[in-house]
């Protein structure tokens, strides 16, 4: 067989590794080697096999299948952008009129389209800014609005929101000092009234967005706090900027800022589908304080974000929305054609009913009926490190794909991402492969099914 260094000699391998570095393609070369020793391949087929491995592009980052059921999978990057965003992410990536007047030729508010797009889907909002994450958004406030001085705050809303970073500490990091009212499961709006003073700087909304408190409990709502006098400001986290009807328990930007707050911050990654920012929506004077002062600078989003976002706010159907408003029989007819192709194929698959949730810090406790490929728990590890990765979840001894996570359009890929495990399953037993995918990635792709693979089932 030809030694790696001869096979890397092919000029399009040559081209690839100018395009994507040489350890990418040494290492597809590798594998093709190893189809080529197990005689999956011909010797000559090597070069035309790594070649169609080959990823699309120079970044380690992996695209992945997210079939974990959850929606928003805060390690898998959360909300996956829709076509027109990741259009508009290319067509922002050169030279751009972000921040430029092209009728003028003069300088122009930066991100002004985002911002237009975004106050036309919140008509409660007389202006808006766009800031790095939801976390920058609350830091902006805290530091604009009441650094040196207190923020009123609930002792039930003090939430940590992954990672073990937790809100009150990035709130006193600012400067500014918490003044907690209330107990863990109730606040009345006397608790409020009590603390408010010449100190107050605003007093601060947080929607609970990653647990529920359930029992003897009370809380304030907006309305009320907004008759208080101070500012309000309000953490909605999910970014919904509309009534969501299949969570009704999740707040958004329109209804609070309508309800009396004067600014509402959320994220732009979580329910509204897009890149990760932070929005901040409501009163011109307000956001128009934050946006001007010396720390917005540092928590700037660049063009890219602008551009996505501006794609999510005007063609709204993301993929998000899409997993959250699939419905039960449409999921199901796809895990059952799924489960039945695969099965024809001897791979141990099966379609079940699963329960997916929102994740990421979106509707605690709401369950979204789904279904899922079940497969034998060893599937997960094969699948997560196969040529597409996919990332599922085990339960009870299986492998489960939740197809609400995966768009409709990728059933193929899934499927032919569980052909691929299945034949290295076959492999790592010590049994001759009952599926082969001697290739994979665009143009290369070739599949030897073979007959009979023994049934493991799992439950
Ligand atoms: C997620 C969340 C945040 C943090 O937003 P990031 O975009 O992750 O920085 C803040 N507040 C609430 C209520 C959240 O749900």
């Amino acid at each position: 067989m030809l030694r790696t260094d001869a096979v890397l000699a092919d000029p399009r391998l040559a081209e690839a590794v100018g395009r994507l570095g040489r350890p990418i393609v040494k290492a597809a070369v590798t594998d093709a080697q190893e189809l080529a020793r197990q005689g999956l391949i011909g010797p000559a087929e090597v070069a035309e096999t790594a070649l169609g491995s080959l990823p699309d592009s120079a970044t380690a980052l992996r695209p992945v299948l997210n079939a974990t059921g959850v929606l928003l999978h805060t390690n898998l990057g959360r909300a996956a952008l829709s076509e027109p965003a990741r259009q508009a992410v290319l067509a922002a990536a050169g030279a751009t009129d972000v921040e430029f007047d092209l009728a003028s030729g003069e300088r122009a508010p930066r991100g002004r389209s985002t911002v237009r797009a975004l106050l036309a889907r919140v008509p409660a909002a007389q202006a808006a800014h766009v800031v790095n994450n939801g976390a920058a958004a609350l830091v902006l406030a805290a530091t604009a609005l009441a650094q040196g001085r207190e923020i009123v705050v609930s002792r039930g809303e003090l939430v940590e929101i992954g990672d073990g970073f937790r809100l009150p500490d990035l709130l006193s990091s600012t400067g500014a000092r918490l003044r907690e009212v209330g107990t863990t499961n109730r606040t009345t709006v006397a608790d409020y009234a009590a603390a408010i003073g010449s100190d107050t700087g605003f007093i601060l909304k947080i929607h609970p967005s990653n647990f529920r408190i359930t029992g003897f409990t009370g809380a304030v709502g907006v309305a009320e706090l907004a008759a208080l006098g101070p500012p309000v400001v309000a953490d909605i986290g999910s970014g919904l900027l509309e009534r969501e009807p299949l969570l009704p328990d999740e707040p958004d930007a329109d209804s609070w800022l309508r309800a009396g707050a004067d600014l509402v911050t959320a994220s732009g990654d979580k329910l509204l589908g897009g890149p990760q920012c932070g929005l901040l929506l409501g009163r011109a004077d307000a956001v128009r304080a934050l946006a001007r002062h010396p720390l917005a600078r540092a928590l700037r989003v660049d063009k890219l974000t602008l551009a996505a976002l501006e794609a999510t706010l005007t063609t709204p159907d993301t993929p998000t929305r899409r997993a959250l408003r699939a419905g039960e029989r449409e999921l199901r007819t796809r895990a059952q054609r799924l489960a039945g192709v695969l099965s024809a194929e001897g791979i141990p698959a099966r379609a079940v009913s699963s329960r997916a949730v929102v994740g990421g810090g979106g509707a605690p406790g709401v369950v979204l009926a789904s279904s899922a490929l079940a497969l034998p728990e060893e599937f997960a590890v094969l699948l997560r490190q196969g040529p597409t990765p996919v990332v599922g979840r085990t339960a009870d001894g299986c492998c489960l794909l939740d197809l609400r996570t995966v768009a409709p359009e990728a059933d193929d890929r899934l499927a032919g991402a569980v052909r691929a495990a299945a034949g290295e399953r076959g492999r790592c037993a010590g049994t001759p492969p009952q599926v082969a995918v001697a290739a994979h990635g665009a143009g290369g792709g070739r599949a030897v099914a073979r007959s009979q693979t023994p049934e493991r089932p799992c439950t």
